[in-house]
């Protein structure tokens, strides 16, 4: 499939981006992993596709106890980073490792999959369970709101007109955490089936994580049995993959995401 005609621009810093921003049917380009397969199909049909990739939104970085991640950061560069595969962190290259294939993970990036909100993607429910908001920017100023506000229902978000995604900020675990992410991958596009993210703290208080199960991934509530939590829980099902059969499923992946983010949070103690 060809997209229909669009014009391009490609923004010198993040202030020109909002500024090219402003057309009405305008919309940022990353990595375009996502944005070009749905302007192909014209499911997307903008105006103007405002190229940020070159702009300095790339990188993660420790400050004040807090883990940045740039919007711009590619899966590839995650995991290239020696500080996350502390255990508290290691969900998130569990994660970026499994992410498509070579070429999608050297191009694709955490911004650009969080904004696009695909219900099967993996990076939101490892960015849930630890606790992640949203660094945003527009010609208003800056906002930060959580990851779980952000996601608003499949393929939808929080994004205002004229804003674009700075970055991820989340609070490094204390130490004696572990975390893990797994995932039943399909087995054609490789997004999650579905996927479990777990974070184990020091006293053994646990944040879940799911993907692949509804419109968004959510965090299961604190405290209920994970098997409980999800008899009541409105999971979707397809021609892969039935509702009884994701629901199960789930169970088994929280179990093995538990076992695993146990193991390395002894291991950090
Ligand atoms: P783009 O395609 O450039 O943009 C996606 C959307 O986000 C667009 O609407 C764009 O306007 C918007 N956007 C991008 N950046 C910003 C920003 N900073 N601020 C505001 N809006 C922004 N994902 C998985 O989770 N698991 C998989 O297994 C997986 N497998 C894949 C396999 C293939 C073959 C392909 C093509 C993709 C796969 N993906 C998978 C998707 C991949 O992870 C993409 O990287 C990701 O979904 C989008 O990132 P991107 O940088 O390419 O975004």
């Amino acid at each position: 499939m060809i997209p229909a005609p669009v014009r391009y621009a490609r923004a010198a810093d993040v202030h020109d981006a909002l500024v090219l921003l402003a057309e009405p049917d305008a919309r940022p380009l990353a990595g375009g992993q996502s944005l070009l397969p749905v302007m192909k199909l014209r499911i997307v049909r903008p105006s103007l596709v405002v190229d940020i990739s070159r702009l300095d939104l790339r990188g993660v970085h420790i400050h004040n106890g807090e883990l940045h991640l740039g919007a711009l950061t590619t899966w590839d560069d995650l995991l290239r980073v020696e500080e996350l595969r502390r255990p508290a962190l290691s969900a998130i290259t569990e994660c970026a490792a499994a992410i498509g294939d070579l070429q999608v993970r050297n191009r694709g990036t955490v911004g650009g999959s969080i904004v696009h909100a695909d219900p099967a993607s993996d990076i939101p429910a490892v960015l849930l369970a630890l606790r992640a908001a949203v660094k945003l920017r527009s010609p208003n100023g800056d906002r930060v709101i959580p990851l779980a506000n952000f996601l608003v229902g499949p393929f939808t978000t929080a994004l205002g007109a004229q804003e674009l995604v700075t970055g991820i900020v989340l609070p490094i675990p204390e130490q004696g955490s572990g975390s893990a992410y797994v995932s039943l991958e399909h087995p054609a596009s490789g997004f999650a089936v579905a996927g479990a993210a777990v974070l184990v703290g020091p006293s053994e208080e646990r944040v879940i994580a799911l993907t692949g199960l509804t419109g968004t991934a959510f965090v299961l509530p604190e405290g209920v049995d994970p098997a409980r939590a999800l008899e009541s829980t409105e999971i979707f099902g397809d021609r892969f993959a039935s509702t009884a059969y994701r629901r199960r499923l789930a169970v088994v992946l929280v179990e093995r995401a538990l076992e695993r983010a146990a193991r390395r949070a002894e291991e950090d103690r």
